[in-house]
């Protein structure tokens, strides 16, 4: 166990209780409510940067060794996670009327998501926990990046999901060799079969909103935004980021802030969070207080936050709320138009990434992202990930005969220049020499 780590205090209730103790439900508040949080003791992590600056150490989310709930053995610097590029595409920005916008390209993560932040520290602690097999339910990253975690540590890996897991995730799940249990009902069924399996097997359950591990892990995305943050101008003004359950959301400005705390910026930004249309239980809480009573399962082209029943609502609220933040709601057509506009700027995001996208447009339009701000959008999936998705958005080829007319009208009203002047037969590369 780490010395880093002071104990843990439930979300619901705020009781604490010693490192000392599983890192389980809170026992007043029960496993459905008593989510834990893991609290650090960020004086000796202040000591430990200075003794070991952060500057020396190699580029992956493990460079954050100290913030993170493992024995220093249990680091696994061969897992190249994290320490993603941020892109400054300052066309887009010019386009939407922005100061600056960046994105953060999770997508380029070793299963390419941001959930392989969460799942190479779960691995890592199932690991040290000696457990003999792990599992979780998901609707698609969380188990894509749990299969190939637990590939590369030898363990087994038995994953439950609902029938609607795009096809490219399937194959990746399949690929890496897990046991894959397709279960005949809703993401909330395969949840709670989960659950139960853990519980009877003792299995090590990778999940998100019920292991505080997990969400360690997550936030290293915020840790870096942090300390990226110095190449870029300073700390955005907006952090923009998808919310299905919540855990990354969460993650994310737990990491800012301690980043903040630990004196490393010398300001927070606000978060914007982004559901769907017709699936944003947390946007209700927000509004009302409390979980709706009707299930919000009105559906969304962007499974990765398909989830009318959110486990972890509390940590995502209580981050939104101490944030400043703001969350707005984008439907598929949204989705999908921010997906190709990102394509056009270098951005190859699924639908769930696009969303932060589509929620920074839909946040800019009504001034609530004013033109003197910047802004840093999270894309927390690549686009290879659904490519049904992706094919809806991009549109179709251009199918011509093979000649060179047709290849100039063809080209022409799309504004490629040229194509009716008279060059050399090896094109611009006749000059080139
Ligand atoms: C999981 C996921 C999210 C949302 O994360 P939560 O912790 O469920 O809020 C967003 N985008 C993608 C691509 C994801 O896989």
């Amino acid at each position: 166990m780490s010395r880093f780590i002071t104990g843990l205090t439930c979300v619901a209730c705020g009781r604490t209780y010693g490192a000392d103790k599983p890192w389980i439900a809170c026992e007043d508040c029960g496993p459905d409510e008593g989510i834990v949080d893991i609290n650090f003791d960020l004086d000796a992590v202040r000591h430990a940067w200075q003794e070991n600056p952060l500057h020396g150490r190699a580029l992956n989310h493990w460079r954050y060794r100290e913030l993170l709930p493992l024995a220093e053995s249990s680091i696994r610097e061969d897992w190249q996670v994290g320490w993603t590029p941020v892109i400054d595409t300052q066309r887009l920005a010019g386009e939407l009327g922005l100061k600056q916008l960046l994105f953060k390209d999770d997508g380029r993560n070793p299963t390419a998501s941001f959930k392989d932040r969460a799942s190479s520290v779960g691995v890592a602690h199932a690991l040290q926990c000696k457990a003999s097999t792990i599992a979780c339910a998901s609707t698609g990253n969380a188990a894509t990046s749990l299969a190939g975690h637990a590939a590369l540590a030898g363990m087994p890996c038995v994953i439950f999901v609902p029938r609607t897991a795009p096809q490219p995730k399937l194959a990746q799940l399949l690929v890496y060799g897990a046991h894959v249990v397709a279960v005949q009902g809703s993401y909330d069924e395969a949840y709670n079969l989960c659950s139960a399996a853990c519980t009877k097997f003792g299995w090590y359950n990778r999940n998100c909103a019920i292991n505080p591990v997990l969400v360690e892990g997550k936030k290293t995305g915020g840790l870096e935004i942090a300390e990226q943050s110095h190449s870029f101008g300073g700390v955005p003004d907006w952090v923009a980021v998808s919310v299905g359950d919540g855990c990354t959301v969460a993650g994310i400005w737990k990491g800012l802030k301690q980043m903040h705390q630990l004196g490393q910026i010398d300001r927070l930004p606000r978060l914007l969070g982004v559901q769907a249309d017709g699936v944003a239980p947390i946007g209700y809480v927000l509004e009302h207080g409390k979980l709706p009573d009707k299930l919000q399962d009105g559906g969304t082209i962007a499974d990765s936050i398909n989830v009318p029943v959110p486990r972890n609502w509390r940590k995502a609220v209580n981050a939104l709320k101490e944030a400043d933040g703001v969350l707005v709601c984008v439907d598929d057509h949204q989705i999908l138009d921010a997906m190709k506009l990102g394509g056009r700027h270098g951005i190859y995001a699924e639908p769930a990434a696009a969303a932060a996208l589509a929620g920074v447009m839909a946040a800019r339009e009504v001034d609530v992202i004013s033109a003197n701000d910047r802004v840093l959008s999270m894309v927390t999936g690549s686009g290879l990930k659904d490519t049904k998705a992706a094919i809806q958005a991009g549109g179709k080829p251009i199918s011509i005969k093979p000649d060179m007319d047709s290849l100039a009208n063809a080209l022409e009203p799309r504004g490629i220049r040229g194509v009716r002047g008279v060059r050399g037969v090896r094109g611009v590369l006749d000059g080139a020499n």
